[in-house]
């Protein structure tokens, strides 16, 4: 690589061209050859600087996003921190609705990136005005000059892994890569990624990854929100309660549902097993490709990408704390 050679300009010049890492000892079992796309070498340590960046890059060019203009978004923390780096740089304000599942960790850092914080409850309705859905609303209509990037429905979050994260991994698999698992959230990576690599060879299998208490699974399935699926669950930033535009849910062939704990247990395991320190979602990509495994879906020829879509240090206080694991019931 180049690209760390001399002078970078600024931060954001090293948003993209992560690295796509071998997998050893968590795959050994299963069928074919497995591969990380480490999002955590992100400036921001997750995917989501690709994100944050194309859509504030997009408001400056359609003149959208003017000089002393405050950026409102919701988010679960990654976002948030994207945005956060990008507003300093290009010298914006930055008001963020983040929900209480969020880590301390995650508020934290988005406090001491110089971000206003404004906490809101998880558990209840999208349309509920305490959500954060309704919230960063209020927070938009109410301050003038300000943007909303509204990652859950704007397409240029599909866009920006189209163009960046598609390609990256099309080219590092040599056009090798025969299937991908990637969690789902906003469904920006999966859609966008899913997206361009379908469009070089349409046989790539697109594999989603949902969590236990999300619909999306069975809105893939059925084309309906059944309320019914909706629980609380701990995993951060995989999974929803309402169905977003920024998912494609053409380009997924299949959605696998993970519990909190087998997904805690296997980001455990990646740290110990390969010495790469991934975030909550990572674990539940690698537990929902073994459900995948398990499921007859892969052969000694399989090339199969799975992206980690943060860093393990934003879960100190989670999954990465024996504590908080025994009063989650995890250690029996
Ligand atoms: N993992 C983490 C840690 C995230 O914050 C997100 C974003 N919500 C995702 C996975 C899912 O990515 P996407 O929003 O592109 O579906």
């Amino acid at each position: 690589m180049t690209r760390n050679q001399g002078i970078t300009n600024s931060i954001l010049d090293l948003v993209g061209e992560t690295p796509l890492i071998r997998l050893h000892k968590v795959t050994k079992s299963l069928k074919g050859s497995y591969f990380a796309k480490i999002e955590a070498f992100n400036p921001g340590h997750s995917a989501k600087d690709r994100i944050a960046l194309h859509i504030v890059n997009d408001a400056e060019k359609k003149g959208i996003l003017k000089k002393g203009a405050t950026i409102v978004e919701t988010t679960s923390g990654n976002t948030g921190f994207s945005l956060a780096m990008i507003s300093i740089v290009k010298g914006y304000k930055c008001i963020l609705a983040v929900s209480d599942k969020s880590s301390q960790d995650k508020i934290d850092l988005l406090k001491s990136m110089g971000a206003e914080v404004h906490i809101c409850p998880a558990n209840v309705a999208p349309d509920d005005p305490r959500s954060y859905y309704e919230v960063a609303k209020t927070i938009h209509r109410k301050t003038k000059n300000s943007v909303y990037i509204n990652q859950y429905f704007n397409e240029l979050n599909i866009e920006a892994h189209y163009k960046t994260t598609g390609p990256e991994i099309w080219k590092q698999t040599d056009g090798k890569i025969t299937h991908l698992v990637v969690a789902s959230g906003t469904g920006g990576t999966i859609s966008g990624t899913g997206k361009y690599l379908k469009e070089q060879n349409p046989n790539i299998k697109i594999l989603g990854v949902d969590a236990v208490g999300s619909v999306l699974k069975r809105y893939h399935e059925t084309g309906e929100l059944d309320q019914n699926e909706i629980k609380p669950y701990k995993i951060e930033g995989l999974g929803k309660n309402l169905i977003p535009t920024a998912t494609d849910f053409d380009v997924i062939d299949i959605y696998e549902k993970v519990t909190d704990k087998d997904a805690a247990f296997a980001a455990r395991e990646i740290v110990k097993t390969e010495g790469i320190f991934p975030g909550y979602t990572s674990g539940a990509v690698l537990q929902a490709t073994r459900q995948y495994a398990a499921l007859d879906m892969f052969s000694d020829e399989s090339v199969v990408v799975l992206i980690f879509p943060d860093h393990g240090s934003r879960y100190m206080n989670k999954i990465y704390n024996d504590k908080w694991m025994k009063s989650q019931g995890f250690f029996e």
